[in-house]
């Protein structure tokens, strides 16, 4: 190795490129944080750019064009100058920009006065001469989507660093660019999906709300020939009532839907005994099951001991579930529902266990959204909506509780578990 003292200009140029590294690693931070946002803005991550770029190579401005495939053609999509009017503008193929997209190269140009390619109706709208340029194409994932450019280096000519540098930002942002886009469809979506979402909770507060009055009528009268002295007469208008029943469980679902946006403030909680809700349980449930015969059983060690629940609220969760589950059990079969405190987790968990038809291991979490339900709409066997464990699982969740379901697949009977946490009772003692 020689032993010749290192070159003043040597250490000079390789503080100058440590700088330009820095500045390029605080581009693409910036560039990140940007991304990361929640509020992704394809804008000012283009705006950024745009700076970055022009600084970078000491030049007048800066433009990303990029290549719209719903327009077929390459449109700037941000400028550095003020001439907003310049967004949206189509670049033709045949000018500098289009040459560099399509060859996916590098051009220089010196005086573009002089060069053919230059495309004019920029510097018409532009509030200055495009005199030199310098332009890159972006690429993401071998894929090229536009050109970044910059304009009017303010000391020609461009050096290998400006080139170096362009390309350098270029590759940055030709990835920012398509996960910014990505971002931004996504976040449309969403606002699209939501809107949708709330129309649909709309109408069915309305729909619901509509049907219950005409229905409430049609109950009323029923009931009122169900006293006919004519045998045939109050028998028919049992059924009408059977019915008529039938639809209110469906409609009272439906209204009970909104409980799927309960918020833990709006629940009415309370010290209560887990046996008292058992009891209540057991009650309601008598209520629905004494026509088809189950096998019910209630295990309880504690009953004293006390949860802190919106009692209302948490027996609907809870009767959704028993409910199912005497749907979806042959009658005669057994099913138990079990109450015990947890001191290891803190919880009191209430298991809803039956000897139906079971569910696969694929469904277990799917049952929970709202409207699902395993069997095929057009080939149902059973009623209901499919939204009895949506309600039961926000009321459960509102009290910060868990709820899941276990089965060892089809025909094996199924059980479900709803455990709440007692950490928020000992607060209230
Ligand atoms: P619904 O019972 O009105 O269809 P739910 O939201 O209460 O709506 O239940 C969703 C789906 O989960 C049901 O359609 C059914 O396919 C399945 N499911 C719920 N409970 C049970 C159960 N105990 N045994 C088997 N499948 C069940």
């Amino acid at each position: 190795m020689s032993d010749a003292p290192i070159e003043i200009g040597y250490i000079q140029q390789l503080e100058a490129e440590v700088k330009n590294l820095k500045r390029l690693l605080e581009i693409n931070n910036v560039l990140n944080t940007i991304l990361l946002k929640p509020t992704a803005n394809i804008d000012a991550l283009l705006g950024y750019l745009m700076n970055a770029a022009a600084t970078l190579t000491s030049s007048q401005s800066a433009s990303v064009i990029l290549w719209r495939e719903d327009l077929d053609a390459l449109v700037i999509a941000a400028t550095t100058t003020d001439a907003t009017n310049l967004i949206g503008r189509v670049v033709p193929l045949d000018s500098i920009a289009g040459t560099i997209f399509k060859d996916q190269k590098v051009v220089q140009v010196d005086d573009a006065t002089t060069d053919p390619r230059h495309y004019e109706g920029i510097d018409q709208t532009n509030k200055f001469v495009t005199r030199s340029l310098l332009g890159v194409p972006l690429i993401a994932r071998d894929k090229v989507i536009g050109v970044l450019e910059v304009i009017n280096k303010h000391t020609l000519p461009w050096t290998i660093e400006d080139i170096r540098n362009l390309s350098v930002l270029a590759g940055e942002a030709a990835i920012a660019i398509e996960v910014g886009q990505l971002v931004m469809a996504l976040q449309k979506a969403n606002a699209e999906l939501a809107e949708l979402d709330n129309l649909k909770n709309d109408f069915i507060a309305i729909a619901s709300h509509e049907l219950r009055t005409p229905l409430g009528i049609i109950m009323g009268y029923a009931s009122f020939l169900q006293e006919e002295d004519d045998a045939s007469v109050s028998e028919q208008a049992s059924k009408v009532m059977e019915s008529a029943m039938q639809l209110r469980r469906i409609i009272d679902a439906m209204i009970n839907l909104r409980y799927l946006k309960q918020k833990t403030e709006s629940l009415q909680r309370e010290p209560i005994p887990l046996g008292a809700i058992m009891d209540d349980l057991k009650h309601d449930t008598l209520a629905v099951t004494s026509s088809r015969t189950h096998q019910l059983e209630f295990v309880m060690d504690d009953v004293e001991s006390r949860i802190f629940v919106d009692r209302t609220r948490l027996l609907m969760a809870l009767n959704n579930i028993l409910n199912n589950a005497v749907i979806y059990t042959p009658a005669g079969n057994k099913i138990t529902v079990t109450g015990r405190f947890h001191p290891e987790t803190n919880e009191a968990v209430i298991s809803i266990q039956d000897t139906g038809i079971g569910i696969e291991q694929d469904q277990l979490e799917r049952i929970f959204k709202e409207f699902y339900q395993v069997e095929d709409h057009m080939v149902r066997r059973y009623g209901g909506l499919g939204i009895g464990l949506s309600i039961a699982q926000a009321v459960v969740h509102a009290h910060h509780g868990r709820i899941w379901a276990e089965s060892d697949g089809l025909g094996k009977g199924a059980t479900f578990f709803v455990a709440l946490p007692l950490a928020e009772l000992d607060e209230q003692d």
